[in-house]
């Protein structure tokens, strides 16, 4: 198999061809056919969470075909498509799991963070942590579902029924999570870097109501806001948005500090809230919804080995959607 690794050196991104790996108990071995570029992979190899493991192969919006079963796994079946996303595992023991959290798993792997992801031509998963995707949609443009979209849409479920929705950041996830929210009969109003017409361009394209700079006011006061940018300043920013009882979700792993702030823009009963990696309860959830929706999702595609290049154009804002790498068939 050729991977992309980030090895114990850093960055960038290494070629190097491995053994294909053999699926343990449990485990299958996919072919990937495609695998996203999230800005979790960023927060990986730019050391901004902390190196659990080294090397690692990054990627954890993995698109690709069952090639292999582990012994003991039955619900899937060889050619079948899969889709894996960061939950790699939880443990099914810890208070958390035992409460229908798995997301806040005691002792959990993650994709492309302690297990090998999916910048590679194959990667073994937990056949458990597995989706089926059916044949509906082409492997690329169903790459971002497995994180933009589930941690988009487990966010958008923690902001609540409201129907003037903030996005704060308009990249994979915000341009997934306004097709939604439309669907759903609600408002989105897009903030982007001040001054960045192409990305708000983009969010109205994509069917927002408002586009505006994350230092704008919106023209309406928001229901809540959902903030997907690194940016520990959108937290106040987005509290002043919102009317009395609005909600503030932190969609992302990883912020940069939040500045402190005067508490009357907290006051009146809103809140701040993060979200924190997902369940296979919202896998199931999302899957089916996305089509229901008819999710459109624009993506830009890299060769496998372009693998740096993708996260330096993701890293600088480049985008306009996301960037999904293809390995060779
Ligand atoms: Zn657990
Ligand atoms: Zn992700």
């Amino acid at each position: 198999m050729d991977v992309m690794v980030l090895t114990a050196e850093g960055l960038p991104l290494v070629a190097q061809s491995w053994a294909d790996p053999v699926p343990g108990p449990g485990e299958v071995l996919i072919r990937v056919t495609a695998c996203g570029v999230c800005r979790t992979d960023l927060h990986v190899v730019d050391g901004d969470l902390p190196p659990l493991r080294r090397p690692i192969v990054p990627g954890h919006e993995i698109v690709g075909r069952v090639t292999a079963l582990g012994a003991g796994v039955s619900h899937l079946a060889l050619g079948e498509r899969v889709g894996v996303g960061w939950l790699g595992r939880s443990c099914q023991a810890c208070p958390y799991c035992r409460e229908d959290r798995e997301n806040l798993c005691d002792d959990p792997e993650f994709t492309g963070y302690t297990r090998n992801g999916g910048f590679a031509t194959h990667a073994v998963a937990d056949a458990r942590f597995a989706y089926p995707l059916g044949e509906v949609g082409e492997d690329a443009a169903l790459a971002p579902l497995l994180c933009a979209g589930l941690i988009g849409w487990r966010s958008l479920v923690m902001a609540g029924e409201g129907r003037r929705l903030g996005l704060y950041g308009f990249g994979a996830a915000a341009h997934i999570l306004t097709q939604v929210a439309r669907w759903q009969g609600r408002d989105v109003y897009a903030f982007t870097r001040s001054g960045d017409a192409q990305a708000q361009d983009f969010a109205r394209r994509m069917g927002a109501v408002w586009a505006g700079g994350s230092d704008e006011a919106p023209p309406e006061p928001l229901d809540a806001a959902i903030i997907f940018a690194p940016v520990g300043a959108l937290v106040p920013a987005a509290l002043k948005a919102v009317r009395k009882g609005g909600r503030v979700v932190c969609g992302g792993i990883h912020m940069s500090d939040i500045p402190s702030f005067p508490y009357r823009w907290l006051w009146e009963e809103r809140q701040v809230l993060s979200v924190a990696n997902l369940t296979r309860r919202d896998a199931a959830d999302f899957l089916a919804l996305a089509r229901r929706v008819g999710i459109h999702t624009q993506t830009v595609s890299y060769p496998l080995a372009r693998a740096n290049d993708a996260l330096d154009d993701l890293r600088s804002g480049r985008l306009s959607g996301a960037a999904v790498l293809i390995p060779p068939a």
